[in-house]
């Protein structure tokens, strides 16, 4: 006679190193039976975005590789999880599930309701925490109140330290591999007509050996430099771990040991490590303020007049504004699924600054496109540039694109590569074309308005019609 399996769901964790889960499940020497539910109904309009499911589709065959590596294989089911686990608790006669933490509003009241219905039918549910230092409950100030201030959280998080014990491959697993799998194909997560992301894999490899191999890259090549070069998008000067976090195929705890490892640790490891701390911070505030995705974190920004132009968000949507950093951004985005830090700063201030977008728009694109498109990085970020949010830079600081291409890349390589039509501009307007010669622009092959476009709104009018709508509010 078979022995019932314990179901191991795999849902943002989507790994096999250090797996708070999986080790738990491993000690009670029950035979597993890793699970994965595609759920299509999502409520509100947080459906997995079309890029993210690009990474998920690769992301389960290296799941599923290292799975039956290890003589095991993930079963594959689609459908609403309450139906499908009660349907392999049936099918398999498990009493017991085990899973790792999310913590998006959604998945918390789904978590909760499936935890009450199970213990109610006597079935042992267990969760852990794999993919944040510390719970977004845990940090608290001394009113015993959420942070709403970054430095004051990341302060205290560093004062406390994370707890946290890296499990390490030691138990042998065993499977039940007995139960039919549903055929990844006929999910059709990856695009086929037409196949707007054959540019991903140049730049990723979803899965934990491409986690591994980033973190391994970033330490040998680029973390010395990280303070320096952060901020230069021509330049791969960050670690781009930040869809292998999304996904959990690598945790925050892994990275912080690899800093505790070092034996001299340089300068910039302190910045790097504050990254993490942003990311922490994101979901803290998403937990206490579980809004955040859709309204303004500070009440004031409810009545902000934002516009309603199809036609400019469609320019931003597309690369064709006519300011070089910005165009260059967005269509860095649309080809490999992510974008640079601080041209994500760029592009978002322009949206909500010089075209009085709302923040929201761009929060629903950059849902749709980025890799690592993740609830509480998402929100608490467009919320933060559009002036709206917890600890937020104030409205009135608006970013000038120009000035911002031309300091953080002053050779225009980041340019160049993404909007190849001006390649051949010099370095003095390779950031503001509008400004070249009829001669020069000539003898680059650009004509405005034909091959590039003209800005779309002057900066200085842009700026002070922001601020206008600003001063009304
Ligand atoms: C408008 C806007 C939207 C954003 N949307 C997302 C998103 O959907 N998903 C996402 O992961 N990040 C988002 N970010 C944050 C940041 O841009 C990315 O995390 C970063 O560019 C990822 O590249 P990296 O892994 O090379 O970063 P690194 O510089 O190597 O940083 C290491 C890790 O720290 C975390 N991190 C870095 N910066 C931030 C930040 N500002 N906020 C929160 N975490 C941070 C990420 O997990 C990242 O992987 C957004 C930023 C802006 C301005």
């Amino acid at each position: 006679m078979k022995t019932s399996p314990l179901i191991l769901w795999f849902r943002q964790d989507l790994r096999l190193q250090h797996h708070p889960a999986f080790e738990v499940a491993k000690a009670t020497g029950l035979p597993i039976l890793p699970l994965y539910i595609l759920d299509d109904d999502t409520p509100g309009p947080w459906k997995m975005g079309a890029a993210q499911r690009w990474w998920l589709h690769h992301s389960l065959l290296s799941l599923n590789k290292d799975l039956d590596a290890q003589g095991g294989k993930l079963i594959l089911r689609r459908g609403s999880p309450s139906r499908v686990l009660q349907d392999v608790l049936q099918e398999t006669g498990a009493q017991s599930i085990y899973w790792s933490r999310c913590y998006e509003p959604f998945s918390i009241v789904r978590d909760t309701g499936l935890k009450k219905d199970f213990i109610e039918q006597g079935i042992t549910i267990k969760s852990f925490n794999s993919s944040l230092l510390f719970e977004p409950w845990e940090i608290k100030n001394q009113q015993g109140q959420p942070y709403k201030i970054f430095t004051q959280f990341w302060k205290k998080c560093l004062a406390q330290g994370p707890r946290f014990s890296i499990f390490e491959n030691t138990t042998l697993a065993q499977f039940y591999t007995h139960l039919k799998s549903e055929d990844l194909t006929t999910w059709e997560l990856t695009p086929t007509h037409p196949n707007w992301a054959h540019g991903f894999s140049e730049l990723w490899q979803p899965g934990e050996d491409g986690a591994h191999q980033k973190l391994e890259i970033f330490f040998t090549h680029h973390l010395k430099e990280y303070k320096e070069t952060r901020n230069r998008p021509g330049y791969y000067g960050t670690s781009r771990l930040s869809p292998h976090l999304h996904f959990g195929e690598i945790s925050p705890h892994q990275i912080w040991r690899c800093f505790q490892q070092l034996t001299n640790s340089p300068p910039s490891s302190e910045s790097y490590l504050a990254e993490i701390g942003w990311r922490e911070f994101c979901y803290h505030l998403l937990y206490a303020f579980p809004s955040l995705p859709e309204r303004p974190f500070q009440k004031k920004f409810t009545d902000f007049q934002w516009k309603n132009n199809n036609d400019t968000l469609k320019a931003w949507q597309q690369g064709n504004t006519g300011y070089p950093i910005v165009d260059a951004g967005m269509r860095e985005l649309w080809h490999t699924g992510w974008m640079h830090n601080r041209v994500r700063m760029i592009v978002a201030s322009f949206l909500t600054k010089h075209l009085l977008l709302s923040w929201q728009e761009g929060e629903k694109w950059f849902w749709n496109t980025l890799v690592d498109a993740d609830l509480a990085n998402n929100a608490a970020n467009w919320q933060w540039i559009a002036g709206c949010g917890a600890d937020a830079a104030p409205y009135f600081r608006i970013f000038n694109p120009t000035l911002q291409g031309e300091k953080f890349d002053p050779q225009g390589d980041y340019v160049r590569r993404w909007v190849p039509e001006l390649k051949n501009l010099s370095n003095s307007f390779i950031h503001k074309p509008w400004q070249a010669s009829a001669a020069e622009l000539n003898q680059a092959g650009v004509i405005l308005g034909k091959t590039y476009p003209l800005p779309l709104v002057n900066h200085g009018d842009a700026r002070d019609r922001a601020l206008e709508s600003y001063r009304q509010l």
